[in-house]
């Protein structure tokens, strides 16, 4: 069975340390209460992983990186390698569509961002999803099958273990306009047989599949109930430690009437 993944975006927020600290220690509470049933991660900007680091180490709320480059080491001003977050956290977020859209990030890109985070030891969520454009044109398996299949190319069956994959439409980001459950559950299930293709279904049965797209705690439970979910991908509400918290028991008691 997979436990449930509640994991925290925190995007270009906030915008001091000591902000950055309090957030991730006000979630532990929470995520100690609940950690037999979900597991939590937050996701800092780079600058931030390492107090953050500090903050909630002995916990339950994991820690990961929201982007990483594929190359080791050299000459790539401003970037920060797999290798060099493996010291300091968990997790990476790769693919996420603020990155494809605002910085172009292509899925061949994400591909080798995926291989690199994994061969570093870091677990990765690649996150896939439609346009509000291929939305409206009924495209959005067509759009999640080939962002998914060229994620997932250079990756083996061994990899599943650590891979998450956030089904994220774009136009439900940020917009407060969340996807139907049925569609969004409808997609997860697609997103389910890619994956059972690409690495067989006793392999892909580790890997879960998550939701994203203005998730908060009103709404949280009516995606982690569906059967295809196995935890939500948040961004705007993982800034509200009592509404993320709040979301944390609901996801627990979900689990809990499974
Ligand atoms: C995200 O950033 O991945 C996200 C889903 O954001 P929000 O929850 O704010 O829509």
């Amino acid at each position: 069975m997979r436990k449930p993944l509640l994991a925290g975006n925190w995007k270009m927020n906030p915008v001091n340390r000591q902000g950055a600290v309090d957030l991730a220690r006000a979630v532990t509470p929470a995520a100690a209460e609940h950690v037999a049933r979900v597991e939590v991660a937050v996701f800092p900007p780079f600058c931030w992983l390492v107090p953050v680091a500090s903050a909630i180490d002995g916990t339950a709320v994991g820690l990961g990186a929201q982007d990483c480059y594929w190359e080791r080491t050299g000459a790539f001003t401003g970037e920060v390698s797999a290798a060099m977050l493996a010291g300091w956290c968990d997790w990476v977020i790769v693919g996420h569509s603020e990155r494809r859209g605002l910085f172009g990030e292509t899925d061949e890109q994400v591909a080798r961002k995926a291989t690199a985070a994994l061969e570093a030891g870091l677990s990765v969520i690649v996150a896939v999803g439609e346009r509000a454009d291929e939305f409206d044109s009924g495209l959005t398996e067509q759009v999640c099958r080939l962002q998914l299949s060229a994620a997932m190319q250079p990756l083996q069956a061994a990899d599943a273990g650590r891979l998450v994959i956030a089904y994220e439409p774009v136009w439900a980001i940020g917009t407060g306009r969340n996807a139907d459950p049925a569609h969004a559950g409808a997609t997860m299930a697609v997103v389910r047989q890619v994956l059972d293709v690409a690495f067989g279904r006793e392999a892909a049965a580790a890997i879960r599949v998550l939701y994203g797209g203005s998730v908060n705690a009103a709404n949280v439970a009516s995606y982690v109930e569906l059967e295809s979910c196995d935890g939500c991908l948040v961004g705007g509400a993982s800034l509200k430690p009592d509404e993320f918290s709040t979301m944390i028991g609901a996801v627990a008691s979900v689990e809990a009437r499974r």
